[in-house]
């Protein structure tokens, strides 16, 4: 099934849907920045309204405007006027650019766009729940899963997307099983599989040239989150670097790459 909305056949529309876009991208960021912090603190992730971590007051609707809010009251809570650590505005900002760049270099609204929106906002998720607490969270993991298994029947190749995803997961996956065990033996410590994991669902939306572009771009950023990880002597994240590698790997989707076209 190929339903696609050219984004540019009428430049005015395009220009205000990529506006548009990068707010949806910051409201996202607002909600999956939220959403992470309570998954790491074992709180309710879907009911509870927010709050100030400082001293405890219900946050109101005009104070969750992303960026907005942020500007309006300097950084510092309306109620107890403590700063707000500036992270989560730098995401919103972050994920707002992320949501106008994949929409502008895609250049129509269709299933491989829609993917790309959802895998983006699940990545900052699991990749701020992996920051903060070292542990990749299998609801994420979960999450990419069903948006492949929806998103799938809608691509515009169906049956090659598909094929070469899983062809794709299981070669990344087989590798990095490996590498983990034999790291885990040199090391003698337990490793974590969920890095491993989380590859292996990006793989499926990235077919063989997103994939090998994903693979290159994950190895140079694990090295360098490893050391920085290591400089800082705490847990080593990987999943913030494996995001970003399947990120850029969506975003140059659409552009030609030298060596694999
Ligand atoms: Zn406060």
């Amino acid at each position: 099934m190929n339903l696609s909305f050219p984004l540019f056949d009428m430049p005015v529309v395009g220009i205000y849907l990529i506006v548009i876009s990068f707010l949806f991208g910051a409201v996202f960021a607002s909600f999956i920045t939220c959403t992470a912090w309570r998954v790491v603190r074992g709180e309710d992730w879907m009911l509870g309204h927010s709050h100030c971590d400082t001293c405890g007051h219900e946050l109101s609707t005009a104070d969750l405007f992303p960026i907005f809010s942020y500007l309006a009251l300097k950084g510092k809570c309306r109620y107890c006027g403590s700063k707000v650590p500036p992270r989560d505005l730098i995401f919103e900002i972050i994920l707002g650019f992320v949501f106008a760049g994949t929409l502008a270099l895609h250049g129509a609204i269709d299933a491989p766009v829609v993917a790309a929106l959802t895998l983006e906002v699940l990545l900052l998720g699991l990749s701020l729940a992996d920051w903060d607490s070292g542990v990749i969270p299998d609801g994420f993991l979960g999450a990419i899963l069903v948006t492949w298994i929806i998103t799938v029947g809608f691509m515009p190749d169906m049956q090659a997307y598909a094929v070469e995803g899983v062809i794709s997961a299981a070669c990344v996956g087989i590798v990095m099983v490996i590498v983990t065990a034999v790291i885990g033996k040199v090391k003698k410590t337990k490793m974590s599989y969920g890095p491993t994991k989380l590859a292996m669902c990006l793989m499926l939306f990235l077919r063989y040239r997103g994939t090998c572009a994903a693979v290159c771009v994950a190895i140079v950023l694990g090295i360098v989150f490893a050391l920085v990880c290591k400089s800082k002597k705490r847990k080593i994240s990987l999943a913030p670097a494996i995001s970003i590698a399947a990120i850029v790997a969506l975003l140059l989707k659409d552009v030609p790459l030298p060596f694999i076209g």
